[in-house]
């Protein structure tokens, strides 16, 4: 039985689906104005392995992917610039050629991660109409009133606002008194639509009944569900920062719209830090895939670094840390060269796999598991399914000249002509493989 960390209930629940074959699953998705980072690639890794273990565990799995491409503004609130039009302007570009730009980037570092396909991945520019109707239903139901800049949820009329985050209303009115927009009615209301005022230079923009405009950041998740997944979704997930402001806003939106509950079970990764302070883009001390490839550390070396943790779990970022996580992934890839030659006695159960990692996506167990077991390479193939490291991939067989080269050094070595082997040694060594002289006769394997 899966159980996950649901943060409706604040506790770690078995796992059910609405239909017992099919899971239905939303991920929000990168803001593409910029380069992912590896904060943000950990929350899709973890995402990647609660798919994974879905799917071993027998279900289908429907999950759609968001790319925001317009309206998320440079606070998580309604004030600010828009993020694309921000970075546009900073690249001398389009909008559009921003957005083009940096979703072609996440797209590259997604697969190279591994990352199983979302069955949908979805731009939120695509779905203005369907936006705009969700918008009138709002309206329409009463949800909302105009002010000078916008269309505004009223979160007073939404009797559950506070609790999916258990959000302190009165504090957050204390705190706000100074910032926020007279013309709002509670601090906590937020932007469904927002107009182009006047002079104002925002490229992206929609007509909405004679008036341009473009959608609040969190009305394109509530969009993008209802018109890809349906009504209640099972799973949906997103980094903490969500929880207080993004997901709390998607879950009045829909549920005031639609009347039914959004997601049965909502999942939150926690930040990853890097000297203790949170890897983010305005702090600066982010790192990319392409950063960490430049010393020598591939995608999977991260993916195996983020698997040695919890999605939950604090998690401090370090190269050294990193180097034993790479260590780890070029130990297990001999292993399975050495499953290639010898045929081992496997103490590697699946079952027991496979439960350790649905109690709740613990892969740091499974990890530990996998170091202490024998793996026949079956079993590897099922550990590639559920971990998606490509083990088997990157560990090819090696070819015939090489084998070739491995018999003609042994040959030398029981002549005792060593000029011979040495030079067959820095030949093997050459195409980035070793030989270890072991009781069972001489064993191949990758150097890194
Ligand atoms: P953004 O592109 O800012 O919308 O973020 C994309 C995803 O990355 C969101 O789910 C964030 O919660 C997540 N995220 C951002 N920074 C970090 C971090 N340091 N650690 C883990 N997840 C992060
Ligand atoms: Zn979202």
């Amino acid at each position: 039985m899966l159980k996950l960390y649901n943060q409706l209930s604040k506790s770690v629940e078995d796992f059910v689906p609405l239909d017992p074959k099919n899971v239905k699953i939303y991920t929000c998705g990168p803001t593409v104005y910029s380069y992912a980072h590896i904060g943000n690639f950990s929350s899709y890794i973890y995402w990647d392995l609660l798919v994974r273990t879905l799917t071993l565990n027998g279900y289908n799995v429907n999950r759609v992917l968001n790319l925001t491409d317009v309206g998320h503004l440079s606070s998580d609130a309604d004030d600010g610039e828009d993020k694309l039009e921000k970075g546009a302007k900073k690249e001398g570009k389009t909008v559009w050629q921003i957005a083009d730009k940096y979703i072609d980037a996440f797209l590259k570092d997604f697969y190279a991660l591994n990352l199983s396909e979302p069955t949908k991945i979805a731009r939120a520019t695509d779905y203005i109409d369907e936006d705009l109707e969700l918008v009138r239903t709002l309206m329409d139901k009463g949800y909302t009133y105009t002010t000078g800049d916008g269309i505004y949820f009223d979160t007073s009329k939404f009797e559950h606002y506070a609790d999916f985050a258990r959000l302190d209303l009165e504090k957050l009115k204390a705190g706000a008194r100074v910032e926020f927009s007279s013309e709002k009615k509670n601090a906590s209301d937020f932007a469904i639509w927002k107009f182009v005022r006047p002079g104002e230079d925002h490229a992206m923009q929609w007509d909405f009944e004679g008036r341009p405009g473009y959608p609040g950041w969190h009305l394109e998740c509530s969009t993008i569900i209802h018109t890809e997944l349906g009504e209640t979704i099972d799973i949906h997930t997103g980094g903490i920062d969500h929880i207080p402001v993004h997901h709390t806003n998607e879950i009045a939106q829909t549920e005031a719209a639609y009347g039914k509950k959004m997601a049965n079970f909502w999942l939150h990764c926690n930040f990853i830090t890097i000297n203790g302070e949170k890897v983010s883009k305005s702090l600066g001390n982010i790192y990319t895939l392409s950063d960490l490839e430049k010393r020598g550390f591939s995608p999977l070396d991260f993916k195996m670094w983020v698997l040695q943790g919890h999605f939950r779990g604090d998690r401090n970022f370090s190269f050294e840390d990193l180097t034993s996580a790479k260590n780890r992934r070029l130990n297990w890839r001999n292993r399975i060269a050495y499953a290639y030659q010898i045929t081992p006695e496997p103490t590697f159960s699946r079952e027991t796999a496979l439960e350790l990692v649905s109690n709740n996506l613990n892969s740091s167990e499974l990890l530990a598991y996998i170091d202490n077991s024998v793996l026949s390479l079956e079993d590897w193939e099922f550990i590639d399914k559920l971990l998606g490291l490509d083990l088997i991939a990157t560990t090819p067989k090696v070819s015939s000249d090489i084998l070739e080269k491995i018999k003609a050094r042994e040959d030398a070595r029981a002549t005792k002509d060593f000029a011979v082997s040495d030079r067959l040694r820095d030949e093997l060594a050459d195409k980035n493989i070793t030989v270890l002289d072991t009781n069972i006769g001489p064993i191949w394997q990758y150097l890194a």
